[in-house]
């Protein structure tokens, strides 16, 4: 694991406390670094009208786009389930849409364990105009 990795992870788990998950109970949180050196944190936010939930990952990747910077070079993805947790398909298109290779490290807070995998092993086909 580099400082990047632990960094990541570590800001993550930070916020999880702060993820909304009443309906699902699943907290996720994600930080994404930014090719600036800024490190950017999300978490889910859910809805009573579910289809208006967010993921942390796209929860991330709004505050970096929101504060200019456009190329993610790492992602942590952290939840307190027993086993981490890969993005979902809409967040895997949304993340592409800045870097299709981006490497991503999922975490599980409550068993320590992590895998690490790029974008392009997850989804390797992006939707593209
Ligand atoms: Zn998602």
């Amino acid at each position: 694991m580099t400082v990047d990795d632990e960094i990541l992870i570590s800001k993550a788990v930070n916020a999880l406390k702060n993820s909304y998950a009443p309906y699902s109970k699943i907290h996720v949180a994600a930080s994404v670094l930014g090719s600036n050196g800024k490190v950017y944190t999300g978490v889910n936010v859910e809805n009573s009208s579910y289809g208006l939930t967010i993921c942390a990952e796209r929860s991330a990747i709004v505050q970096m786009v929101s504060d200019g910077e456009r190329n993610p070079v790492k992602i942590a993805v952290v939840t307190d389930l027993e086993d981490p947790i890969p993005p979902c398909g809409a967040c895997r298109q949304f993340i592409a849409e800045f870097n299709p290779d981006v490497e991503i490290i999922l975490y599980s807070a409550s068993t320590g364990k992590m895998l690490k995998t790029r974008l392009s092993e997850l989804f390797p086909n992006p939707f593209k105009l």
